[in-house]
């Protein structure tokens, strides 16, 4: 998602409260940081936060991390979180290039990871900066506690077929799959539309989603 620069986004994301970066790592404090010992779940490439924010509503007794890179994307998030009916006390944003996310969380400090409606790079060339790539698994694999899950929703078959194939050589388990999830009754019950969900369904497009357990490590 890119926003065009927004003048002054800079200026208030970096002033927001509730905005961290990767300037200090905070790998080992997110107890700390949000006064509490619940499990943490982290999205990548969280847009303007509609999926974040509705998840926190519903899950209060988990804490959750929106990680952004873009600055105009992430103060729209900030301003909806600003604006939620109810006070969410278990979000944050982090805005950082996801390239150092094992730096900012310690191993087993996250939960679950979602990935939802990542930037495809279709061009071979740029597969490694694909979010399911070989090495961004790896990352995941680090930070998340053992069987921890990745939940990845995208509109795009190429990118879902690569996720698959460099998930299954670096030994994650597909726990779930679907090829159309809003026609998918078990995989859709409690379905969270994101941004990016709503505009590619309106305009007729299936969204594929896979689940996937981190490899074990015995
Ligand atoms: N999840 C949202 C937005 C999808 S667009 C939705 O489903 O509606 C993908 C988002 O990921 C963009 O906002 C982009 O800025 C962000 N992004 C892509 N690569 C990233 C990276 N390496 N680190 C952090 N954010 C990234």
């Amino acid at each position: 998602m890119r926003l065009r620069n927004i003048p002054g986004a800079e200026e208030f994301v970096a002033a927001h409260p509730l905005c961290l970066n990767d300037e200090v790592p905070l790998a080992g404090q997110w107890a700390e940081i949000f006064e509490s010992d619940a499990p943490v779940e982290l999205e990548i490439g969280c847009g303007k936060g509609q999926f974040l924010l509705t998840m926190a509503e519903r899950c209060p007794d988990h804490n959750f991390v929106g990680v952004e890179m873009f600055d105009s994307v992430l103060m729209r998030a900030l301003q909806r979180l600003d604006a939620w009916e109810v006070p969410l006390s278990n979000v944050r944003f982090l805005r950082m290039n996801a390239e150092h996310i094992d730096t900012m969380f310690a191993p087993g400090e996250v939960t679950r990871l979602y990935l939802n409606f990542s930037d495809p790079w279709p061009k071979e060339r740029h597969a490694k900066r694909r979010l399911t790539s070989a090495r961004y698994l790896s990352r995941y694999d680090h930070i998340l506690i053992p069987g921890g899950g990745i939940e990845c929703k995208t509109d795009n078959r190429d990118l879902f077929r690569f996720s698959l194939e460099q998930a299954e050589e670096a030994g994650w388990n597909l726990v779930a799959c679907t090829c159309d999830l809003h026609y998918d009754e078990e995989m859709s019950a409690g379905n969270i539309m994101t941004e990016y969900e709503e505009r590619f369904t309106k305009e007729g497009k299936p969204i594929f989603k896979m689940i996937l357990s981190k490899p074990s490590s015995d």
